[in-house]
């Protein structure tokens, strides 16, 4: 009997919290100037020691930062005389203000200087609540409580807005309170929907499990009222930082448990803790559980991305008109197996953060699954040499040892410090590139290969077809380890780009792959017109890929599960197609 675990929605990083952790990591890994954070970054203590250990110094008074220093402006924001004297130190300031707290500070700017007195209600302890007083000049009144109501002048226009995470009920509370015993109040609800999200969600998670459990640090003000919420449920709450603080008596035997976490806890801090309550004995039954794990199994040992890969060369000889062999399937199979088990196995301390379970499992079994890969790589190099001609075998050994070079350092160190990188991987954005022309090459030109005939456009356009869904593939991954690739200083297309175009590169090139499909398809000019129906699985690719695009935290495999199963789909249609 196991406990089942069931994850909100809207649990980890929020907008303006990731914001602020990729826009310091970033700065991080160019090196020119001493880097400080304005006070602690974001009240997670693993984020903050993370900081340390990349020499991130915490700075709390503007007078003591060093000239040439630069400064990161945290997601709570500043008051403006602070940014000034910053500025007057001869610092960098590097703002990372969370845009919806820059715009609160715009209100109560506009709305000072109409000389009304502004209300807000918040913490007046809290950064943020400190920085937007900042905003509003003398006329400003922090209010936590009803008592503070009193100390409201009564002959000035009021203006109220709210500290970012402050709890609805209580901002609708008050703010009744001052419209009642007010004559000119103006409102703005400045909660953030990030946090009334999560609130939401919290009262709709409690209504299904037997406890949640919240994740998040001791003296972050979000989640803490995350736990607030859930205890006025009813429901048994239970605040930690980490996996190591989970009191397992407390939680076993139980059939659900609900987590969830603050705006400040990072993915893996989530996933850690997931792994770990999903080994606590509970009352459910354990058939769906096990099939869950051995998905996992297969995502995570990459042999279901492989048969992906193997799938896809079905679709291959379909659009280029070849008879289908077998061997094309073992060759892009054990190809794309073992290159990204490789490349992962040599890529560990990324895989730390973006995916603890993963590296523990490759961390248990590192050695076995080396040796595995290489006997795969000497497979498909006989299933070639011995069972197709010659040239897809040429070809085969030199896609091999150009995947096994990425990780080496083959520039001579004389011209590392010119060009900036000693091996493919160091090329920033390399690794979506390659990986997408690695499954294009290998799944087009092998059947090709075999068959001979000159190379016609036919060929080339089967090649683009594979490298693009291949490019979505990686790159919507990209962007959901962006955390973790900036953290050990890699430089992926998403980081390259920034978060908004990479996401608007993704759409363009679901966009064009289609349009690209159903024009070389429908005018059966260079493709089978039934090829259209490939258009589906990538409308179901699109779907998910949209889908990750709003809820980053997609725990555990589903997301690389159901869209490597998109792959799958082609592969069937192709398959059916052809028989
Ligand atoms: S909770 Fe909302 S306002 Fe605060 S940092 Fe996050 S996104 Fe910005």
């Amino acid at each position: 009997m196991i406990m089942r675990v069931k994850i909100a929605r809207a649990s980890g990083f929020c907008m303006g919290v990731r914001r602020a952790v990729n826009i310091v990591l970033s700065a991080s890994n160019k090196k020119n100037g001493k880097l400080f954070t304005f006070g602690p970054l974001i009240h997670n203590p693993q984020v903050l020691s993370l900081l340390k250990e990349k020499g991130i110094e915490i700075i709390d008074d503007p007078l003591k930062i060093p000239k040439k220093g630069r400064v990161v402006i945290r997601a709570h924001g500043v008051p403006p005389d602070v940014k000034e004297i910053i500025h007057r130190q001869g610092a960098q300031i590097i703002d990372a203000t969370c845009p919806k707290v820059a715009k609160v500070h715009a209100i109560i700017k506009k709305e000072a200087e109409r000389g009304r007195f502004i209300v807000i209600i918040g913490d007046p302890n809290h950064p943020e609540v400190k920085g937007l007083m900042g905003s509003a000049g003398k006329n400003v009144l922090a209010v936590d409580s009803f008592e503070k109501l009193s100390l409201i002048p009564t002959n000035e226009p009021i203006t109220v807005v709210a500290q970012t995470t402050q709890n609805e009920e209580f901002f609708n509370q008050i703010q009744n309170e001052i419209k009642r015993k007010f004559s000119e109040v103006s409102v703005f609800n400045t909660i953030c929907d990030s946090t009334h999200k999560r609130q939401r969600e919290v009262k709709n998670l409690a209504k299904g499990v037997d406890a949640i459990v919240i994740v998040g640090g001791k003296n972050s003000a979000n989640t803490r009222r995350l736990v607030e919420v859930a205890k006025e449920t009813g429901v048994n709450a239970y605040h930690i930082e980490s996996e190591k603080e989970i009191k397992e008596e407390r939680l076993k035997n139980l059939s659900i448990v609900g987590v969830t976490a603050g705006a400040s806890t990072p993915n893996w801090v989530i996933s850690q803790v997931v792994e770990k309550l999903e080994k606590i004995k509970g009352r459910e039954s354990s058939f769906f559980i096990w099939i869950k794990r051995f998905r996992n199994f297969l995502v995570k040992s990459n042999i279901f991305i492989a048969g992906a890969a193997g799938m896809l060369t079905f679709v291959s000889c379909f659009l280029q008109g070849f008879l289908f062999r077998l061997p094309f399937f073992f060759i892009a199979f054990g190809y794309i197996f073992s290159m990204h088990l490789i490349n992962r196995l040599t890529d560990i301390d990324a895989i730390k953060f973006n995916d603890p379970a993963r590296r523990e499992f490759y961390e248990r079994y590192g050695k076995v699954l080396i040796i595995f890969s290489l006997i795969v790589i000497v497979m498909i190099l006989f299933f070639a040499r011995f069972y197709l001609s010659f040239n897809p075998f040429l070809f085969l050994f030199a896609a091999v040892v150009i995947g096994l070079g990425y990780n080496f350092p083959f520039i001579p160190s004389s011209w590392v410090k010119k060009i900036g990188f000693s091996k493919i991987k160091e090329i920033p954005g390399s690794k979506t590139l390659f990986t997408a022309i690695g499954w294009g090459a290998i799944i087009t030109f092998i059947p090709y290969l075999h068959y001979g005939g000159d190379f016609s456009i036919k060929q080339l356009s089967t090649f683009i077809v594979m490298f693009l869904v291949a490019f979505i593939r990686t790159a919507t991954f990209d962007m959901r380890d962006i955390q973790g690739d900036l953290i050990v200083g890699k430089e992926t297309f998403p980081i390259v780009l920034g978060e908004k175009r990479s996401k608007l590169l993704i759409t363009m090139t679901i966009l064009f792959l289609s349009i690209f499909l159903f024009l070389l398809s429908a005018s059966s000019f260079i493709f089978p017109v039934h090829a259209i129906f490939f258009l589906a699985p990538i409308g179901y690719l699109a779907l998910l890929v949209f889908a990750s695009f709003s809820n980053p935290f997609w725990y555990t495999y589903s997301l690389e599960f159901f869209i490597d199963i998109a792959f799958y789909l082609m592969g069937f249609i192709a398959l059916f197609l052809m028989f």
